[in-house]
């Protein structure tokens, strides 16, 4: 196994027991978390707007080990209350209960003042940030049942500003701040609340980005990462995803309001340097 490509196997505290609900489980970042939870044997609740990638997904944890009995599949849209309600609902039947929530889904809409219109800018805050409040003000009571906990996938574009990424920018700064606000909302209940803020990592979201036409290949987008990394090259899902099932576990049992960077040191140097985005 190389570093780069890394290994969903982890050993964390207390997941076997622990009903996950995962948004944008069908790739990437989330698809990775699902794995490392299905390598610790937690029941999973995986949400996503793809049927045939989500059963992908369960499938790779089937693979790990994971009992099917251990998996419910949603299919949803995050931007839509109804469809946060089912992930929620599905899984409280297939569970009857529920002990974290990763808040993963997302996108990335490049622009800047000049280019971007209202409703892209306004699309992007409701896809990744606002949607995250909806389905907390939904969760929260659950959570508050088990003395669960909720990791949200914020960026390092929360932390610092990245040119001509406004939106996505506005988007994951207010999501560290509602991850530090909700955390001392709810610390009385025994209810955590903490965020990761990954640097790149190798996923589609830079196809969808189109800061490579549709040719992104994993030596591309590494080639172009590792200048701007001082760790000197792109991350892997499953660094993300075992920093995810860390603050998920008992391990992390004294941590809330924290956004915890995984990035290879990479905001210590933001702003990047120029990034050929396609809305620049
Ligand atoms: P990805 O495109 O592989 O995954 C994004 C997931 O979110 C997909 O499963 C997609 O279907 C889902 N999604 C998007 N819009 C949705 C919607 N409206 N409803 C339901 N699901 C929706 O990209 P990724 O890199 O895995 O991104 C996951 C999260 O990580 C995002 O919040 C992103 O901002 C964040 N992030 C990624 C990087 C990176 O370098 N890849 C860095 C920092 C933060």
């Amino acid at each position: 196994m190389s570093v780069a490509a890394g290994t969903p196997k982890g050993s964390y505290v207390g997941l076997e027991k622990k009903v996950v609900l995962i948004t944008g489980a069908s790739s990437g970042i989330g698809a990775g978390a699902a794995e490392v939870f299905a390598c610790h044997g937690s029941s999973l609740i995986l949400c996503g707007r793809n049927a045939e990638n989500l059963q992908q997904t369960a499938d790779k944890c089937i693979e790990l080990g994971l009992s099917p009995d251990k998996i419910v599949q949603v299919v949803g849209d995050v931007a839509e209350k109804e469809d946060l309600e089912a992930y929620l609902n599905k899984g409280l039947e297939k569970f009857g209960r529920l002990d974290v929530v990763v808040a993963n889904a997302g996108i990335g809409v490049p622009g800047n003042l000049e280019t971007l219109t209202l409703e892209q800018y306004e699309h992007q805050q409701l896809v990744n940030t606002t949607s995250v409040f909806s389905l907390l003000k939904l969760a929260m009571p659950e959570l508050k049942k088990t003395r669960g906990n909720v990791v949200a996938v914020s960026s390092i574009a929360g932390l610092k500003p990245i040119d001509s990424m406004l939106t996505y920018c506005v988007s994951k700064a207010g999501m560290d701040q509602m991850i530090r606000c909700i955390s001392l909302e709810v610390a009385k209940d025994g209810v955590r609340v903490n965020c990761i803020n990954p640097g790149a990592i190798y996923t589609n979201i830079f196809n969808a980005m189109g800061i490579f036409g549709d040719g992104m290949t994993y030596e591309k987008a590494n080639a172009l990462v590792s200048k701007t990394h001082p760790i000197g090259r792109i991350g892997n899902v499953y660094e993300t995803g075992k920093a995810i099932a860390f603050l998920a576990s008992d391990d992390a049992s004294f941590i809330t309001g924290v956004t915890l960077r995984v990035d290879g040191g990479a905001a210590l140097v933001l702003p990047l340097p120029d990034i050929p985005l396609g809305n620049k």
